[in-house]
């Protein structure tokens, strides 16, 4: 089976400035994921080694340099699943943990469970061996100027130009024909304490089913969870016939993937009122991707092996 990547960095206005560092890590973490696929390796390993790259870069509201709660802390999310088995590992709500997929991972790999939060969530990390760090260690001093001037003031967008960053997430199809999904966040600024959105709850911000696709969303979570959009995605990929019948008759033919990704952001729109993306890649490896946001930081690996990166 040929292998397939694609990951992405949020869906938000990302302003000019920060376009050239959301680039960068695109393009390294699809690198990294895309060196284990092309070697043969398993797609699990392939979505963690992109997910870590950027968990690591500040430039994305992921790990490091992830945008604070209202008390000053990173609190991160993260979830991957299993295409074939259909299980996933979920944390949530946890503050020491330098990159929260591995952790993800060994709740996937190594519990019962489906997903663990906070305090319960890090006695697992310690006992299972995953990194763990300092809460400080996690916080960027961009990301503290943001969050001081939204407690001086109010929680203003305004306070966040020129680095506004989004979510993380990556799709893998590896020669054996393994799936992976994964999505990592700190969530919104200034969330309250406690607050989980979209991104590690499975059918909402992540789904896998090797006999549909892969799935990872970015953007306004309450909005996502209303809509459960990932699981929209893999069910419109199992069962396409509703989107046919909508098709413009002059309109360009869609890839499959593609005509399934926009009609996810058009129902998010029209549901729920709000802003996001997502991208995804069919049972075949077929990519696609759709926000509804000015940009959306994201890159696949094109049939001939050229990185395709975008914004
Ligand atoms: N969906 C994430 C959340 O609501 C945020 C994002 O995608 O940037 O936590």
């Amino acid at each position: 089976m040929k292998p397939s990547l694609i990951i992405h960095g949020g869906a938000w206005d990302i302003p000019e400035e920060a376009v050239e560092d959301c680039r960068d890590g695109i393009r390294r973490a699809l690198e990294e994921g895309w060196k284990v696929l092309k070697s043969g390796g398993a797609a699990i390993d392939a979505v963690q080694a992109a997910i870590m790259v950027l968990e690591d870069a500040p430039a994305f509201d992921a790990g490091y340099g992830s945008h604070l709660n209202l008390d000053g802390h990173v609190q991160l999310d993260a979830i991957i699943m299993d295409g074939a088995s259909l299980k996933a590992g979920a944390i949530a709500a946890v503050e020491h943990i330098k990159n929260p997929i591995l952790l993800a991972r060994a709740v996937l790999e190594k519990s019962e469970h489906m997903m663990l939060v906070g305090a319960g969530a890090e006695k697992f990390a310690e006992e299972h061996g995953v990194p763990m760090c300092s809460a400080e260690t996690l916080i960027h001093e961009r990301e503290r100027a943001a969050w001081s001037r939204c407690r001086e003031d109010s929680h203003a967008a305004e306070h966040h130009l020129g680095h506004e960053s989004g979510t993380v997430g990556a799709v893998a199809l590896d020669t054996q024909g393994s799936l992976f999904a994964a999505t990592s966040t700190g969530g919104t600024c200034c969330k309250l304490p406690g607050r989980v959105g979209d991104s590690p709850l499975i059918g909402c911000g992540c789904y896998a089913d090797a006999e549909a696709g892969g799935v990872s969303c970015t953007g306004h979570g309450e909005g996502i969870m209303k809509i459960v959009m990932a699981k929209l995605a893999i069910d419109l990929l199992h069962d396409h016939r509703v989107l046919i019948p909508h098709r413009e008759k002059n309109e360009q033919p869609l890839s499959l993937p593609q005509a399934v990704a926009d009609a996810c952001v058009r129902k998010l729109a029209l549901r729920a009122h709000t802003t996001g993306g997502l991208i995804l890649l069919d049972h075949e490896g077929n990519p696609a991707a759709a926000f509804n946001t000015p940009r959306m930081a994201y890159g696949y690996v094109e049939p001939g092996g050229g990185f395709r990166i975008a914004p």
